[in-house]
């Protein structure tokens, strides 16, 4: 199979109170592995694809076949996000920003709680499927997309995203978006975010 699933890098249930086991399992092993799934059969029909990265394909959807466009674009896309999504949390994660993303987002934003406002806001605001996004565009920005469209589609270096489909938080946290959100933040893993901003600089 050209994709796979990437192991979780922590215990389904490590990210509990803020995130819980029920939902990563669902999470990791039912939605990601279905886009994995879903992004590997229209490969078998281009599969000279395969010898490109997942985030190539998304960078560059408008080189990919036209018959299988919106197909990579929704499972390329989520087999994308998912995988950024594991690896920027961490049990005991969370806190203040550390490095050069910490500073970064102070001249940016202000603050780092004036920065998880807009964040927040933003990401509580997108109607229906989407992402919340840091991008690096040059300074840092917030961006919402929607569905599995990624930011490297539109040429922007996602640092870090947050997943406001249901499936990422209604078995705890029901209609209650904000408190997820809010609660998200418990899980983040500064170090991992550092190491994305770095490789955005460098784009
Ligand atoms: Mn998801």
């Amino acid at each position: 199979l050209a994709y796979e699933v990437p192991a979780l890098p922590y215990d389904y249930a490590a990210l509990e109170p803020h995130i819980d086991e029920a939902t990563m399992k669902l999470h990791h092993d039912k939605h990601h592995q279905a886009y994995v799934t879903k992004l590997n059969a229209p490969i078998e029909k281009h599969p000279e694809l395969a010898q490109h990265s997942p985030e190539d394909l998304i960078r560059h959807l408008n080189t990919v076949p036209e018959d299988i466009r919106t197909a990579v674009r929704n499972n390329g896309g989520g087999h994308v996000n998912h995988t950024m999504f594991w690896s920027i949390m961490k049990p005991n994660g969370g806190g203040e920003p550390t490095g050069a993303i910490a500073e970064q987002i102070k001249q940016d934003f202000g603050s780092f709680e004036d920065f998880k406002t807009a964040f927040n806001t933003a990401a509580g605001a997108q109607f229906g499927s989407g992402w919340g996004w840091l991008v690096w565009d040059g300074k840092l920005k917030i961006v919402t997309t929607a569905n599995q469209d990624n930011p490297l589609t539109n040429g922007h270096f996602p640092i870090l995203g947050n997943d406001v489909w249901e499936h990422a938080y209604y078995l705890k946290y029901q209609n209650k978006r904000p408190d997820y959100l809010a609660a998200w933040w418990n899980t983040v893993n500064w170090d991992e975010v550092n190491k994305r901003f770095e490789k955005a600089r460098q784009k």
